[in-house]
Parts: structure tokens; sequence; C-alpha cells
């Protein structure tokens, strides 16, 4: 196959990660036979330095043209003084919303040989973690009509769906879960909000489609509080899009390791932009330190959503497995008296595991 791919390194330690998961990447292209090209992309802080924007028209026109992103992180105290608009986030903003990604995949997975790193008892994680996060990213109340009243003492926001929207992300969340342990649950308020109600309804519709699926429902509050006592009952958990943005990083801090965790932002054609949930880390950038892995997993997602190469994901993250179950550790996810390697040395490590 041949893939075309949009590289944003972004700022901090963008590049340094992305160089790893490219590495991955190219190792996986040479093993399994399919060829890559690369168009190097700026977003973020090194937009505004190069252009005094944080994303060009000519930036989003690349990403268009590409058959997938793979971006790393933006932002940095360097530009911490910029105005509103002009700020670094806003390049990530202008991507997800230019390329009309609505659908995003969080995974939340506890690798047992990082169970130290978790917040969660012992009693919880052996009974295992492996949950996705699937939140609507485009509507709702982030997106609703707002206001306030002409004497300033009252506001309001509103959160509106229609069908189509969410039966657009059940769909993808229904598609993952059939890869998966084929379990979808819906999270909602449908005992207080007339939109939950929609969202029950559309999304059992739709569930017949996909009969292997089992469905079920659980309130927003009751899930916050399962995510802590028994993250074992989730496989994907469907939501909105602030339930979604809450209960996506309660997932993610329950495994504890933010440079593990990876994520994809869809849309309806196998169109996506993948990117590790951690942010630029400039504490820690150009240092050889950070740690590669939610990267280059996200390069995995980027092969099993984008191009359909399940085999070839899945050689990643065995990849990424063996390399942790040898004991291969970057700093942030050693204990003490542990040795840890660097960037480079773990994005080689991994790719020496492939193939
Ligand atoms: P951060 O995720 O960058 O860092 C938090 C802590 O985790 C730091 O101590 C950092 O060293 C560590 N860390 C993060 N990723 C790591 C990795 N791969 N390996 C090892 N350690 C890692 O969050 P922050 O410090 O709040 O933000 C720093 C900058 O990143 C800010 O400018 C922020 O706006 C931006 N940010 C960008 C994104 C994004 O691009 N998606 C997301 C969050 C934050």
């Amino acid at each position: 196959m041949d893939m075309k791919i949009a590289l944003v390194p972004g700022d901090g330690i963008g590049p340094d990660i992305v160089r790893e998961a490219v590495r991955v990447l190219d190792r996986v292209a040479s093993a399994y036979g399919h060829s890559i090209s690369y168009e190097e992309v700026d977003a973020g802080g090194i937009s505004i330095d190069r252009y005094g924007i944080p994303l060009t028209e000519d930036a989003l026109e690349k990403a268009k043209a590409a058959d997938a992103v793979l971006l790393g992180a933006v932002g940095g105290p360097k530009w911490d003084g910029v105005p509103g608009p002009k700020r670094p986030e806003k390049g990530l903003l202008g991507l997800r919303s230019g390329l009309g990604l609505f659908c995003n995949f969080r995974p939340a997975v506890i690798y047992p040989e990082l169970s130290a790193a978790s917040p969660l008892k012992d009693s919880i994680i052996t009974r295992g973690v492996d949950l996705l996060v699937v939140r609507e990213l485009t509507g709702g109340i982030y997106f609703g009509e707002r206001g306030r009243s002409d004497d300033g003492e009252e506001a309001y926001d509103t959160m509106r769906y229609s069908r189509g929207e969410i039966r657009r992300i059940a769909a993808k969340a229904f598609e993952a879960a059939m890869g998966r342990r084929r379990k979808v649950t819906l999270v909602d308020k449908a005992n207080v909000l007339e939109s939950s109600r929609l969202w029950r309804e559309t999304v059992s519709e739709l569930a017949a489609s996909y009969p292997e699926v089992e469905l079920d429902f659980m309130y927003v509050d009751n899930a916050a509080m399962q995510l802590v006592r028994d993250p074992s009952r989730f496989d994907v958990l469907l939501t909105e899009n602030m339930f979604g943005d809450i209960l996506s990083d309660e997932a993610s801090m329950i495994t504890g390791s933010i440079g593990m965790l990876s994520s994809a932002s869809l849309r309806e054609d196998s169109f996506g932009m993948y990117e590790p949930i951690h942010g630029s880390a400039p504490d820690i950038a150009g240092k050889d330190i950070a740690n590669p892995i939610a990267t280059i997993l996200s390069a995995a997602s980027m092969l099993r959503y984008s191009f359909s190469l399940e085999k070839e994901a899945a050689a990643i993250e065995s990849a990424v497995k063996s390399a942790l179950s040898d004991g291969i550790r970057t700093r942030d996810i050693a204990v003490e008296g542990e040795k840890t390697v660097g960037t480079v040395e773990c994005g080689r490590e991994i790719e020496g595991r492939i193939g």
C-alpha cells in the first residue's frame, strides 16, 4: 500500500517523539511491503515563529492532501505571551476543525509491567484495564448557543444534538467494538437531559445493525465512579462532547503514565489525525529523555483506522509490549533503581522487535 502521511512535529518534545514514530513506521513499511511518503507541516509555536500565525492555509491544505496526519504536540512557555487567537493551541484546534474531525478515540490501557504507576489498587488493576473512550468532538454544549442576559446576571449554554451527529459517531464506536471485546456502554444523563434521551434512542436503533455487539447504558455520574471502582467492566465507552472531555481525562489518569497514551481524531471516511495525549513537555525537549511510546502507539492506530492494516498495527503494539517486558523504560515510566533508556534508544528497541 502507498501511504501519504502529513507529519506535524510541532513544539517541545514533538520533533523528538515524531522522529521515533517515523523510525517504527518505516520499519513496518519495509517488513510488510508498503511505501510511505511524508510531508512535514508546521503548526503551533514553530508556525508562529515562521509565519506569525499558528496554522497557515498552506499547512492546512497540506494536511488535507494527506491520507492521515501524525502530530507530536504544540505549545510552550516561549509563546505564553502571545494573545488568544494566535496561541499555539489554535493551530491544533484549526487542524481538528479544518479537517472535520468529529470523533475522538482515547484508549486507556494499563500495561501489567507498569501497574505501579497507576493510582489504582492492585486488586482493581489485576482485573485488567483496556478501554476505549469514544468522544463526540464537534457538537453539544461546547458548540451550542450561549449568552448572557442584558443585565449580565444570568448566563446559558445549550446542548443540542441531531440524530445524524449521534448516528455517525455511534457507528464509529460499534465498528471499533467489533475489533475489540464487542461491548459498547453509552454514557449519558438520560434521567434528566432530553438530548441524552435522543442519544439513547438513536444508539439503540443503530445497535440492531451490530447484533454481535452488546450495548448497555450508564449515567455519567455512575460512570465517573465505575472508572475508578472497576474499569475492567468497560470496553468501548461512547459519549457526547463534554462528558467525554471529563471522562477521557479521568480514564487516562488511572493508567498513571501520560507518556504511553495515544489518541485518534476521525471523520466519516478513513482520514484521521493521530497524536499522543500529552503536551509538548518543554522541560525535557531536545534532551533525549521523552517517552516516544504514546506517539508510536498513535502511529499504530493510524495504520489500523486510516489504512485498515490490522496486522501491522498489532505488530507495533506487540513490539511495544515486548520492549516493556524486557525492561525497556524511559525515565517517566521507570521505578526507582531501574535502568533507563533515552528517546532514541527506546524507539530503536521497538523498531528492532518488528518484522
Ligand atoms: P505536558 O503533557 O507537556 O507535560 C506534563 C508533564 O509530563 C511534564 O513533567 C512533562 O515532562 C511530562 N511528560 C509529558 N509527555 C511526556 C513524555 N512523552 N515523556 C516523558 N515525560 C512526559 O503538559 P503541560 O506541562 O501542562 O504543558 C506543556 C505545554 O504543552 C503547554 O504549552 C501546553 O499548552 C501544551 N499542551 C499541548 C497539548 C497538545 O499539543 N495536544 C496537550 C497538552 C498540553
